[in-house]
Parts: structure tokens; C-alpha cells; sequence
């Protein structure tokens, strides 16, 4: 059939082999249209910048994909990393004084973000749950996470009457966001708060569908009303969570990455080993206690599931 001329798209959604592709350009600007795709491009993913061409009846055809500037990936069952979204501004790692914050996860979450060169935000949610049992330990855990140099913000979905935050929409205002963090800690809450309902009632963000063996990774990007971007799925919310090498953790520990050729032997595996210089950083204050033993941990969890050869759930 007859097609238009090329033109920029954004990939919105997937659906097997077609892709959603709203148009950047032109008189159908902000208009969706169902395409295939050309069988010479690699696949892709929502978040993707493409060049397309418009057919008949709100299809098109996608004839190329645009270089990205960052792949947010997934292991499949099989232990295959796939692309799962892509040109993401940031994570934002949501934590919660309930369920308790852990921090080797927090650690988990950081080290995917940075071996993905997502930069990550950590969001404490619930703050109307603190209290004087448990304040010390959080503001310990976000100085923390604040002296690495992460940005930390602060608020609770359960009381703003179903709007946004104000502490909320400044993070996603103009960005692209994806939100991850453990279960329960209030990221549907925080998300509701964002969409306009009609797009919840048709969204495909289902937390109970991505679980299983038939895990759903079809990412949907929306708009947020006040400008910028959401990519969400329930295989997002779960990134993290599965198998790194040790590459990537040593990388993925910020204040870590520039001790690792300092250590007096170069096959030093970082783990108590003689003359390492994460127990020197550690020992002169360096480098928190708190973060090589996560470190540590994420190690040997690493390897113990490599010597099972599982992957991590
Ligand atoms: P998700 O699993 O991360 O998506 O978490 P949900 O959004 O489903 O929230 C888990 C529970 O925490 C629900 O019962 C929410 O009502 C509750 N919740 C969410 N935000 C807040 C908050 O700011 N304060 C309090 N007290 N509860 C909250
Ligand atoms: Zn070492």
C-alpha cells in the first residue's frame, strides 16, 4: 500500500509484533497508530525513538530505530538479558519505613542502575509512618544514600487525596521515569497518583500478571499531565532483582568502582582477600561498613547461585 513520508515516532507500547507509535511530528502529531515493523531492525522496545511511515487507517510501518542513550534489560527464564525500555531519565528506587527498608536490596537496586547507566533516586514513601522507633534507622539509611551522592526525596501517597505530590511531581516533571522498589512500598499508590483514570482503567500495569513463569514485560509509556514521561510494566518494578556478575556489582557500588585496582593482588576477589583496599577504605572510614558488607553479600549470593546454577526470584 501507499505509505507517507518518514518521519520521528516514539515506540508507546508493544504488542507481539506490533508497536504503538505516537507521532512526534507533523499535522498527527500526538496521534497513535498500530505499525509492523521492517524485519531488518532489531527489536524494539517502548521508550525507543524511531523513524516510521504512516499508512492507511492510523497504521504505519517503523523503518528505523534511533540510537539510544540507555537499555533497561532483563534476564528472560533462560538467563538471556532482553531489552525491556529504553532512553530512561532516571529509576526512582521507592522505600518505605513499611515493609522495612533492607538494605542489600536498596544495594541491588543501585548496582542495576548503575550498570545500566540509568541514574537512580531513592523516593521514601509512607513518611507519615515514622515515628520513634524507627526514625534513626532511616534517616541513617537515606545519609547514607545521600553522601554517595543519590538524590533522596520524601513523601506519602496516603495523604495527598489522590493528587500528586508536589515532592512527587518535581521528580518525574520532564523526565523519563520508571519506578521500582520492593513490594508493598507504594508504588501502585504513587503511579495512581499520577494518571488520569481512564489511562489506569485501560493500562496494562497489572502487578499480579507479572507473576509466574509467564512473566509480561510489555512496558507502557505514558504522559504525565504535568509534562514527562512514565515507562511501567511489572517486570520494571522488578528490576534488580536477578543475577549480576561481579563486574557489575564492583562496578555498581559507586564509591567501590575506584578502589578495585588498588588492591595489592590483581586477582584480589574483594572478599576479606590480603591486601584488599576496600578493608583498608573500610578501615580508615572511607568507605561505610554497611556498604561492603552489602557488597560482600551480593557477592557471595552471586556466586552461591552460580554454583546452583538457579536464577535469583
Ligand atoms: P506496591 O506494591 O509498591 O505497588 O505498593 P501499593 O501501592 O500497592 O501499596 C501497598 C500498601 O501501602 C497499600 O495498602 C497502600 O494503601 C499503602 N500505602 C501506600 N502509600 C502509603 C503511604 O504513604 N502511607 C501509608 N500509611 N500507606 C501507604
Ligand atoms: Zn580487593
Amino acid at each position: 500500500g501507499e505509505l507517507g513520508l518518514e518521519q520521528n515516532g516514539l515506540v508507546i507500547a508493544h504488542y507481539g509484533q506490533q508497536l504503538d507509535i505516537e507521532a512526534l511530528e507533523g499535522p498527527e502529531c500526538g496521534q497513535v497508530f498500530r505499525c509492523f515493523v521492517r524485519a531488518n531492525i532489531d527489536s524494539l522496545v517502548t521508550g525507543d525513538r524511531v523513524v516510521w511511515r504512516p499508512g492507511k487507517s492510523a497504521t504505519g510501518v517503523v523503518v528505523a530505530r534511533c540510537d539510544r542513550e540507555n537499555l533497561l534489560q532483563r534476564p528472560d527464564n533462560f538467563g538471556a538479558l532482553k531489552p525491556v525500555a529504553a532512553n530512561i531519565d532516571h529509576i526512582i528506587l521507592v522505600i518505605a519505613p513499611e515493609p522495612e527498608p533492607h538494605d542489600n536490596l536498596i544495594d541491588r537496586y543501585l548496582v542495576a542502575s548503575e550498570s545500566s547507566d540509568i541514574p537512580a533516586v531513592i523516593l521514601l514513601n509512607k513518611t507519615d509512618l515514622i515515628n520513634d522507633n524507627n526514625r534513626t534507622q532511616i534517616e541513617t539509611l537515606l545519609d547514607r544514600y545521600q553522601a554517595l551522592g543519590y538524590h533522596v526525596a520524601r513523601t506519602s501517597a496516603a495523604q495527598t487525596n489522590g493528587a500528586p505530590a508536589p515532592e512527587v511531581e518535581a521528580l518525574v516533571r520532564g523526565q523519563t521515569s520508571v519506578f521500582v522498589g520492593q513490594s508493598g512500598v507504594g508504588k501502585s499508590s504513587i503511579i495512581q497518583t499520577l494518571l488520569p483514570d481512564e489511562l489506569l482503567r485501560v493500562g496494562a500495569v497489572s502487578e499480579s500478571t507479572g507473576k509466574g513463569v509467564h512473566t509480561t514485560t510489555t512496558a507502557k509509556l505514558f504522559h504525565l499531565s504535568g509534562g514527562g514521561d512514565l515507562i511501567d510494566s511489572p517486570g520494571i518494578r522488578e528490576f534488580g532483582l536477578w543475577h549480576m556478575t561481579p563486574q557489575e556489582v564492583e562496578y555498581g557500588f559507586r564509591e567501590i568502582r575506584p578502589l578495585i585496582g588498588l588492591c595489592k593482588f590483581r586477582n584480589c576477589r574483594h572478599m576479606g582477600d590480603p591486601g584488599c583496599a576496600l578493608d583498608a577504605a573500610a578501615a580508615s572510614g572511607d568507605l561505610s561498613p554497611e556498604r561492603l558488607k552489602s557488597f560482600h553479600r551480593i557477592l557471595q549470593d552471586m556466586a552461591d547461585q552460580q554454583a546452583r546454577g538457579l536464577k535469583l526470584t
